[in-house]
């Protein structure tokens, strides 16, 4: 739906609802649209901000669909300066930081199919995150 600002030849001023501006259009020409005060059907629409109805829902403004990929881009900025890069040695180190043995921290690193279940096997929590590697790293 829109709204326009519409004025009659007698300087009255009114909002009308319309489907979109062919509707508005098709019922002007028609003579429909009648101002409801002195009935006169001699209407011209007012060029002031119209407000916009969407049927899509409602749309916070300022707010647009999130970046995922930036959303991504930030999450692994985050685990790359927070998480200590064990590499291929991560079940060894979360086994060990599991048993005490070594230092409680976050690691990060990667593991192999086989490594993953027994990193189950030993109710050690885990996450996957699908690492973009830059092309000149590679461990
Ligand atoms: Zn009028």
């Amino acid at each position: 739906m829109i709204a326009f600002d519409l004025r009659c030849s007698n300087g009255h001023g009114f909002e009308g609802w319309f489907k979109d501006l062919e509707s508005f259009d098709e019922q002007d020409s028609k003579g429909m649209i009648t101002c409801p005060f002195c009935k006169s059907n001699k209407i011209t629409r007012v060029f002031s901000p119209v407000a916009i109805k969407s049927t899509k829902g409602e749309e916070k403004p300022g707010e647009g669909k999130p970046d995922y990929k930036k959303l991504a881009m930030g999450i692994m900025e985050y685990i790359k300066d927070n998480f200590e890069d064990v590499g291929t040695a991560f079940t060894k180190e979360a086994l060990k930081i599991h048993y005490g043995v070594a230092e409680k921290r976050d690691i990060r690193g990667s593991a192999t199919g086989e490594e993953e279940k027994t990193l189950k096997e030993e109710g050690i929590k885990f996450f996957k995150f699908p690492f973009i590697k830059p092309k000149d790293e590679d461990n």
